[in-house]
């Protein structure tokens, strides 16, 4: 016996998409093609340094990310994805058992995860009948013990975003005192105006931290990069219980150069929002429950077919996402890739 803490025994292990050679692989919500050459020439330049530590504060990427986003260097935490920011939250803001970090379930797998790591107690609450985030059912759930709250928009794994209205009233409802993490790591794709970009919101209330990420869009998934903007009382925090050089040196690099490439990479953004509603039209059209997504993937409300399906996809050579007696997420990725995903998904459903 040792003193190793029995509750990680019930931790939920989190489960990555899978690689299986052969097939493609739609798993993960990652762009399909590789960084561009200057990027890649920037990561062998960094690593050509890798005798050296990196640059603990990662100042050049902090100020690059500034001024590209208008705000100043001391709002943004640049940390190992953002995952490791969600983790960082729970840490900057819960300290008993009794601590609660308030959640939409189903939402980001990692939410539970940080939240039980941290010693904290979740508590979650269902998605409306949408698949979208019930603010105002999450703002019923917040008490004087709630120390963080999670909005995920676009919602991983259902696609489906908050609106600014929505947003508003929720902050307007919690009040200033809970930490209110809005997870931005599909923002790119967001098509509709009445979407929130939380940015826009963050003047005026210091509470609210957005996260965002150099995984999805900025197709930089194995660097690790991830980064807050908030008030400085919170990004202080945050930057306070990172571990020291958790962002590397190629990490750093690699994000500047993807940051100047930010025009190209964007574009291929719009690529995938294109294919994003010919793959949900044609999934609605076969009779597959398909919420409208802003993300870069379709959630397939399939509830306990979600395994069938996924072993049916596999049996065609592609990797989904299931989530047991629930639902399905697939990645939208190339119009070929997407082909080869739809012929599977439409024999399915031919069968079902
Ligand atoms: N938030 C959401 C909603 C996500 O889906 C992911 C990645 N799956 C992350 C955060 C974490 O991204 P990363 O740690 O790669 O930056």
């Amino acid at each position: 016996m040792t003193s190793i803490r029995a509750d990680l025994d019930s931790l939920p292990a989190y489960v990555p998409g899978r690689t299986i050679p052969g097939a493609i692989k739609l798993a993960s919500n990652e762009v399909s093609l590789p960084p561009s050459r200057a990027v890649l020439e920037a990561i062998a330049e960094a690593a050509a340094g890798g005798n050296r530590y990196p640059d603990l504060a990662v100042t050049g990427l902090t100020g690059r990310l500034a001024e590209t986003l208008g705000v100043a260097p001391e709002r943004i935490a640049v940390g190992c994805g953002s995952v490791s920011l969600c983790q960082q939250l729970v840490q900057a803001t819960c300290r008993e058992p009794s601590d609660e970090v308030v959640f939409a379930w189903r939402s980001f797998e990692a939410y539970p995860i940080v939240t039980q790591i941290g010693g904290a107690t979740a508590v979650t609450v269902g998605l409306d009948d949408g698949f979208r985030h019930d603010l105002d059912a999450m703002a019923a759930a917040v008490t004087p013990r709630t120390r963080l709250v999670f909005v995920c928009s676009p919602n991983n794994p259902t696609g489906t975003a908050v609106t600014g209205d929505e947003l508003e009233r929720f902050l307007a409802a919690v009040g200033p005192e809970v930490v209110v993490a809005l997870d931005e790591a599909y923002h790119e794709y967001v098509t509709d105006p009445h979407v929130v970009d939380g940015l826009t919101l963050l003047d005026r209330h210091p509470n609210l931290v957005v996260l965002r990420t150099f995984s999805k869009a900025y197709r930089l998934a194995a660097l690790r990069v991830g980064y807050a903007v908030g008030a400085v009382e919170v990004i202080t925090a945050l930057r306070k219980v990172c571990s020291p050089f958790s962002v590397s040196s190629v990490a750093q690099a690699g994000a500047i150069a993807a940051l100047a490439d930010a025009d190209n990479l964007l574009a291929s953004c719009a690529e995938v929002v294109e294919e994003r509603v010919r793959v949900r039209d044609a999934l609605v059209g076969a009779g597959f429950v398909v919420p409208p997504t802003q993300a870069n993937f379709v959630w397939l409300a399939l509830g306990e077919r979600a395994g069938e399906f996924a072993a049916h996809c596999l049996d065609h050579k592609v990797v989904v996402r299931p989530f047991p007696a629930d639902g399905v997420r697939v990645t939208v990725a190339s119009r070929a890739e997407n082909d080869t995903f739809l012929a599977a998904a439409l024999a399915f459903s031919a069968t079902g």
